[in-house]
């Protein structure tokens, strides 16, 4: 017997982690700086921590009024209807709902490249199909609208992701609302703002109130610090936010994601500090790095060091995991993730003393 046939499609390949790592080069986890997975380095809030551990006890029980709970908080934070809050495991859970929600067989949706890869992989696991728009290296990453309409032919679900994994470059609201206007009828514009709260440019959810063809995605996993409990969500319009009901998994988010999602919204100082070292982290990488960097509005900064695979396989071995962007098609380039102070240190520290190293011009004879 078979899957259906799945050669289309490619597995999601993660920043490795620590662990594995360790195992692979013989070292302890603790000698090692993850900065590959745009992770938060403060750890969550210890208000979660303290959610996680209080709710631990009662979860032999569906999580039903935790889900109604985060649900209602989100909505009264972004001023919307219950309902347009669409909860999910993690971000990515959302794109799934969005894929099910809109794509029948053989549609189409239209994706950044480079970008994330998990907007094209749920396109096709719901049998629908990906192209591409191009964001231009040698114009700095720039996004616009214009970019993005210039390969638009009439998909059903356009995806724009500011600020943009892995370049960090960000798409002006202005820019989403020429988008949105000029998009036919039945494109739904994705607005995957997983990095939102690291960028000055503010949220685009108030843009849910003007237009029906914009959704809006979150996550906890990143300024939250909640990745490993896998919580996030969709803000959709309100005349088809009633589609949730139709295509969730059901009990969509955990208790203990939802309860550490709550706990996490209260925490804005522990929101605020990551927020901080964030920005302080990408100013330190673009002057201390001896390498071309592009400005971020995100926990990351994209830089070219030659040979990425070498980069982050020499950086590693010196114990700074760095995010080799060859998946993304940006094999000369690294993503390396805001740690703290200590850790950004150190990775300046080792990219600065590898990439010299194993530069092409320096292995030849
Ligand atoms: C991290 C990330 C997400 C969401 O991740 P989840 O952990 O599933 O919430 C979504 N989009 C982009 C571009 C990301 O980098």
């Amino acid at each position: 017997m078979q899957p259906r046939d799945l050669s289309a499609h490619e597995a999601y390949v993660p920043g490795r982690g620590a662990e594995e790592v360790a195992r692979d080069l013989g070292m302890d986890p603790e000698e090692l700086t993850k900065l590959s997975s745009n992770e938060n380095p403060h750890g969550p809030s210890p208000a979660a921590v303290a959610a996680v551990e209080e709710a631990a006890p009662d979860v032999n029980v569906y999580p039903k009024a935790s889900h109604t709970d985060l649900t209602e908080r989100l909505a009264a934070k972004w001023d919307l209807d219950a309902e347009q809050v669409w909860v999910s495991a993690g971000a990515d859970g959302s794109i799934d709902y969005l894929s099910r929600a809109f794509l029948e067989p053989g549609d189409e949706i239209l994706v950044p490249k480079p970008g994330f890869s998990y907007y094209s992989m749920s396109a096709r696991y719901h049998h629908g199909e990906a192209s591409t728009y191009r964001i231009e290296k040698d114009e700095d990453f720039e996004q616009s609208a214009d970019r993005v309409l210039s390969a638009y032919d009439g998909e059903r679900i356009v995806f724009v992701t500011t600020p943009h994994n892995p370049t960090g470059s960000v798409l002006s609201r202005a820019e989403i609302r020429t988008l949105a206007e000029a998009v036919d009828d039945h494109t739904l514009v994705v607005v995957d703002e997983a990095y939102a709260e690291y960028a000055d440019e503010p949220s685009s959810i108030d843009l849910l109130a003007e237009y029906e063809n914009i959704a809006v995605l979150r996550t906890f996993s990143k300024a939250y610090g909640l990745a490993g409990v896998r919580i996030g969500y969709a803000a959709v319009p309100t005349a088809w936010a009633d589609a949730y009901a139709r295509v969730n998994t059901p009990f969509a988010a955990n208790e203990i994601a939802c309860r550490a999602a709550l706990a996490a919204l209260d925490d804005r100082e522990h929101l605020e500090r990551s927020i901080e070292t964030a920005q302080w982290a990408r100013e330190y990488y673009h002057e201390a790095l001896d390498v071309p960097t592009w400005p971020s509005g995100g926990n990351f900064v994209l830089c070219e060091v030659g040979d990425a695979t070498a980069v982050a396989e020499a950086s590693q071995r010196r114990g700074v995991i760095v995010r080799d962007t060859s998946s993304f098609g940006l094999s000369e380039c690294v993503r390396v993730s805001c740690g703290t102070r200590e850790e950004t240190r150190r990775a300046v520290e080792v990219l600065n003393e590898v990439v010299p190293e194993v530069r092409p011009e320096a292995s030849e004879p």
